[in-house]
């Protein structure tokens, strides 16, 4: 008896999408379902040669199309691993991989736009593109029972128990009224050369013994590259990353053989758009492995670092054996020497190709480098060539750095590779703690990414120079050199170099005695040149980023005491030091003038104020003060129009 079934919410609004696609590309339909065939002969493979009885009377893998015109039928037919009744709902129901959500948003946003839907894999349910009815007939490897699996893709299906005389899998498609050109021979051909040619399998046309192979059915990454278009090597990348993501085209590729104490096949790419599950906890990648052209399973730990799991592609050895197990995998040696050299070899090709293709690179690094970058955190054997890779966002301008470009324009004196952190470029870029690196000329890294605050306190040196946070202990500036070029540069911009201050011990005293266990300490700032004040982290404390993270996503409390910094240049502050040493009448103006200080240097860490309604008071209260002393601009001067308080009916010139 026949069982109905829903689709899963999000299945079903694919299929709405993908049935009513006005795409002119409707025959990827096939390649996907090929891409599925190909799949299921290479699982049953690898599984057969644990299990021999598992290919008994039925020794050939492989696809076959076949049509028939009367019935407008385009079938699709494997001798693969076929699947159970309950692997039928799992697979053909729901959609498994993570990014199911968001797959479909995306489609539902292009839907307007046809040309994008052939971009993204939307797999089996491609068919619903050219049919209106799918009948799925499977029989798993190993097994009596075969099932069917049928549905016009309008929210339901239905699974029941039928009669097939063969493992594998059948799919047969009742095409749409316009999708008639399915059913013509030399359509079919094309479509296989174009999208399918690599498949490992034969991929025979008709249903007699006789049918002819209309594919090539070698392993694409064994051929010479010679002998590979670019088209090949693109549909290959789409055949190797299904599994969930997008299909879109890949930002650069490897295809290399290695000899020697190994010898395996490489054909790996860097995927243009990033996959679904690339900050999945698991951090598993997505390289296929295959020993002698069988394909054995995904992504084996120690074959590709989690900092590189963005790739897709292929690894063929040649050592390992045939009949390894899954479990087999881990730890071993031989995988463990493949993983290390390719790494090797893609860090290499990386540092190179930031010298030779910036273009190329800075578009990797764009969509990766946060990911590569998890590797200084925890790939300790890799750090000195991640080292070389690694780029980053200073004051320098809008160029990425390395780290070697940092300590080629180091001053004299300066010890530290410095840096700072925040959430964005924006923040940091405008953070006061930079104001006396920039006069100076002392470049600053900007560490924007959440890794950064993973590495950087396990990251000793590059080059002898540790890392220092700019936001934390004491800034060390004056044993800097000045720099002389730098400094001339300045003049114009009026951002000289700090000069040297003026006494405000009374005042530091005084904001000490008003703030009391508000702050750590209060000391005078090097790092200073236009804020009055800043706030820094004591240097055991931890860096101030660090903490504001901690708290957002575990709940900690408290935040360390900071140091408050005052500028001895400012003439705010120098101004505050007058009447702090002046006489006790002046007693509620520092009070305020204090907090306000505090405050606003909070303010501009992104720190919540602990009192906001005291914080609008007190700066009302300045205002009124500050304003008493504006006169307003004499009538005769028209010209020279000033602040608020030209008069509304006086303006209508200039609106
Ligand atoms: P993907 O191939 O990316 O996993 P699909 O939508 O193409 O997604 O296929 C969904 C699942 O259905 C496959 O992962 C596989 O488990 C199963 N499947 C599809 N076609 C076949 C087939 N011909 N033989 C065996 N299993 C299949
Ligand atoms: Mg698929």
């Amino acid at each position: 008896m026949a069982e109905k079934f829903e689709f899963q919410a999000e299945v079903g609004r694919l299929l709405d999408i993908v049935a009513n696609a006005l795409y002119s590309e409707k025959e990827i339909f096939l390649r996907e379902l090929i891409s599925n065939a190909s799949d299921a002969c290479d699982k049953l493979r690898y599984k057969s040669i644990q299990d021999e009885k598992l290919l008994e009377g039925q020794p050939d893998l492989n696809i076959r199309l076949y049509f028939d015109t009367d019935a407008r039928t385009l079938t699709v037919e494997d001798t693969g691993i076929g699947m159970n009744r309950a692997e039928l709902i799992e697979n053909l129901g729901t959609i498994a991989h993570s990014g199911t959500q968001k797959l479909v948003e995306q489609l539902e946003e292009a839907k307007g736009d046809v040309n994008l839907i052939g971009q993204f894999g939307v797999g089996f349910y491609a068919a619903f593109m050219v049919a209106d009815k799918v009948e799925v007939k499977t029989r798993k490897a190993g097994e009596e029972t075969a099932y069917e699996w049928v549905s016009d893709g309008r929210g339901a299906y239905e699974v029941d128990e039928t009669l097939k005389e063969n493992r594998g899998t059948q799919i047969t498609l009742h095409l749409k009224e316009d999708a008639g050109e399915f059913l013509l021979e030399e359509r079919l051909k094309q479509i296989v050369v174009k999208y399918s040619d690599h498949i490992n399998f034969p991929i025979l046309l008709g249903e007699g013994e006789d049918a002819p192979q209309i594919n090539s059915g070698s392993a694409l990454w064994m051929r010479p590259k010679s002998e590979i278009t670019e088209k090949q090597y693109i549909e290959f990348y789409h055949h190797v990353s299904s599994g969930g993501m997008a299909v879109d085209e890949p930002l650069y590729q490897w295809h290399w053989k290695a000899e020697g104490m190994f010898e395996y096949t490489n054909l790996l790419y860097i995927p243009g758009m990033k996959p679904f599950d690339l900050y999945d906890p698991k951090r598993n990648h997505g390289v296929k492995l295959y020993v002698k052209r069988v394909y054995i399973t995904d992504g084996v730990e120690g074959l590709i670092p989690p900092f590189l799991r963005f790739m897709r592609g292929v690894v063929d050895s040649e050592d390992l054996p045939l009949n390894i197990s899954r479990e087999m995998l881990q730890h071993n040696p031989v995988v463990a020497k493949m993983g290390s050299a390719i790494t090797k070899k893609i860090l290499g090709d990386l540092e190179n190709m930031a010298v030779d293709n910036p273009g190329l690179f800075k578009d990797i690094w764009g969509q990766y480098g946060p990911v590569i970058k998890e590797g200084l955190y925890d790939a300790h054997q890799f750090r000195d060539q991640l080292n070389k890779v690694v780029r980053f966002h200073s004051t320098r301008g809008d160029d990425l750095v390395s780290l070697q470009d940092y300590i080629d324009e180091m001053k004299d004196g300066q010890e530290h590779i410095y840096y700072i952190s925040g959430p964005d470029l924006d923040t940091v870029k405008n953070s006061p703690q930079l104001e006396g690196f920039k006069a100076k000329g002392v470049e600053v890294l900007f560490m924007t990414d959440t890794i950064d605050e993973f590495w950087l306190p396990v990251a000793h040196d590059y080059m002898n120079k540790t890392f220092k946070s700019i936001t934390r202990g004491a800034s060390e500036l004056s044993k800097i050199a000045e720099d002389e070029k730098s400094d001339k540069d300045k003049k114009d911009t009026a951002k000289d170099s700090k000069k040297s201050g003026q006494d405000v011990s009374a005042l530091i005293e005084k904001m000490k005695e008003v703030l009391g266990d508000e702050i750590k300490d209060i000391a005078v700032s090097e790092r200073l040149t236009e804020s009055p004040v800043c706030l820094v982290a004591d240097e055991s404390g931890a860096d101030m980023h660090i903490e504001r993270l901690l708290k957002k996503s575990q709940g900690y409390e408290e935040l360390t005491k900071r140091i408050l910094e005052v500028n001895d240049t400012h003439p705010v502050i120098l101004k505050l030091q007058e009447l702090a040493s002046a006489n006790d009448d002046n007693k509620d103006v520092l009070v305020d003038a204090s907090w306000l200080l505090l405050d606003q240097a909070r303010i501009i860490e992104g720190d919540p104020l602990p009192d906001p309604s005291g914080f609008a008071r007190r700066m009302a209260k300045m205002m009124e003060q500050g304003l008493l002393d504006i006169t307003p601009p004499a009538k005769k001067t028209k010209a020279k129009k000033k602040t608020s308080k030209a008069k509304p009916s006086k303006k209508k010139k200039t609106a």
